[in-house]
């Protein structure tokens, strides 16, 4: 098997004020990724310190909501008339609607394609009000809306759904969404493991992603599975509570139908129920594919990622440090291996 998952374990040794100055030797464990070599550190000495800067506050998250609700763009009575339309190359209705979910282009573009999908009515849900069900119409409505952009550009090949959820999460809108996006140019995350997962099937022969399904599949990382999708907790996670799935069949969004989104939706729903009783409000996650109409099956899979922010709460702070920030190193405070014992009876 040539998945190495290596790390360097060091020790920050200081004489603690919280046990009278007695010595305290805090492991520090550099973790690389084994497909990228990203290096992250795993400071599990910090969790309890910083588990409450994960949690939200109920009032605070209440008092948002109220006071965003009264002029929200994506509240039902404005948004017909407060929200961006497609040009009739893309749709003659100018918005794509399944189920709850409404999608219409990002008023102001992040990339060359960019939509938003509007997930509900409700101004504000919970975490575990998100998904399934209101995540897998957002996916249903994306996908109509990513085929239209490759009959109009076949150039356009690369795509992704992501998910900000309140504010520390970089979301400026409470109102439940997520965005997709897509270009000709792939963006970072993309760029990175589809060009190591090329690197890695010309030099075994085989395809990273099962490979690592086959690595971790018995190990303390793994999740569970639902259906065809494996979910685990990524070795070298480059943030806390970060989760992974990875679809066993499918490495282009557009050969999926519309029953292949379920398990993801399903899944996320799991670890957003996780995450709500863990008392987070804030996470990101990504929906992402191989190149769209070409066939990347033989080196590439689609995956999920999801991870949590801090919470919702005065005095607001962002857990994106200089360490992220500037010198481009992940951290998690938990090890990955008790984030996915904690994960795996919401997938019993
Ligand atoms: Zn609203």
């Amino acid at each position: 098997m040539p998945i190495k998952l290596r790390k360097e374990v060091r020790f920050a040794e200081l004489l603690t004020p919280l046990k009278d100055y007695a010595t305290e030797k805090q492991p520090i464990e550099h973790r690389y990724d084994p497909l990228t070599g990203r290096e992250t550190v795993v400071t599990v000495g910090r969790f309890q310190y910083v588990k409450k800067n994960f949690e939200s506050d109920k009032q605070a998250v209440s008092d948002v909501a109220e006071h965003t609700r009264e002029n929200c763009p994506f509240c039902p009575a404005r948004l017909e008339r407060s929200t961006p339309k497609f040009p009739p190359n893309i749709t003659a209705e100018g918005k794509f609607v399944a189920g709850e979910s409404v999608l219409f282009p990002s008023l102001f573009a992040h990339m060359d394609y960019n939509a938003v999908a509007v997930l509900s009515r409700e101004h504000y849900l919970a975490p575990k009000e998100l998904a399934p069900e209101r995540v897998y119409d957002a996916f249903r409505a994306g996908i109509a809306y990513l085929r239209r952009i490759r009959a109009v550009n076949s150039q356009a090949l690369y795509a992704s759904f992501m998910g900000n959820y309140f504010p520390l999460s970089g979301s400026s809108i409470i109102h439940p969404h997520m965005h997709v996006i897509a270009s000709d140019l792939p963006f970072q995350l993309l760029r990175e493991l589809l060009g190591r997962s090329k690197e890695y099937y010309s030099e075994n022969g085989s395809n990273y992603w099962l490979d690592l399904i086959d690595e971790e599949q018995n190990s303390e990382r793994h999740v569970g599975n639902i259906q065809e999708t494996v979910w685990l907790t990524p070795f070298a996670p480059s943030n806390t509570y970060e989760v992974w799935a990875i679809d066993k069949r499918h490495s282009d969004l557009l050969d999926m139908g519309e029953e292949d989104f379920k398990p993801f939706a399903e899944g996320l729903g799991k670890v957003l129920s996780f995450y709500q009783d863990e008392q987070l409000s804030c996470f990101n996650f990504t929906l992402y594919s191989g190149p769209m109409g070409e066939d990347s099956s033989s080196h590439f899979r689609v995956g999920l990622r999801v991870l949590g922010r801090f919470g919702y709460k005065p005095p607001y702070v962002s857990d994106i440090w200089g360490l992220q920030a500037i010198l481009m190193e992940g951290e998690s405070y938990e090890a990955p291996e008790e984030l996915a014992q904690k994960l795996k009876k919401y997938f019993t």
